[in-house]
């Protein structure tokens, strides 16, 4: 979508720290970290959210799920980590993209909310 940011970022044209990029996801540094390490992965091709996502998408987010763990351990999460998806306004999505919050560093609460 033209005026995606995630897109724009996806296809470079607007910088982001880049962490990992393939043919189908791209990871990059949270501009607004929440904790030591946050970043975010996020598939190339455009869905609003997971609330979009179709069993065509199946493949794609099984990869993004088993990614996590490596992406995490390569940023040093040895001890853990969150991933967050917030879906729909109701979820707290502000960007109409979907992409995963993998968020670690620190003792993360309990409290989920
Ligand atoms: P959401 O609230 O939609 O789940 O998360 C959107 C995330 O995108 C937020 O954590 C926010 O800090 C991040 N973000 C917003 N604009 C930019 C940007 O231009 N670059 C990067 N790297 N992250 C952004």
């Amino acid at each position: 979508m033209s005026d995606c940011l995630f897109c724009k970022i996806a296809a470079g044209e607007i910088p982001a720290k880049t962490i990992y990029e393939d043919d189908d996801v791209i990871a990059f540094h949270d501009i607004h970290p929440a904790a030591p390490v946050h970043f975010l992965l996020v598939p190339k091709t455009h869905l609003d959210s997971l609330a979009h996502a179709q069993t065509q998408h199946q493949p794609l987010l099984g990869k993004m799920m088993l990614l996590t763990s490596k992406l995490a351990a390569e940023q040093g999460l040895s001890d853990g980590y969150r991933t967050i998806i917030n879906t729909g306004h109701g979820g707290g999505q502000t960007f109409f993209h979907l992409h995963m919050h993998i968020i670690g560093g620190k003792t993360l609460s309990t409290n989920i909310s």
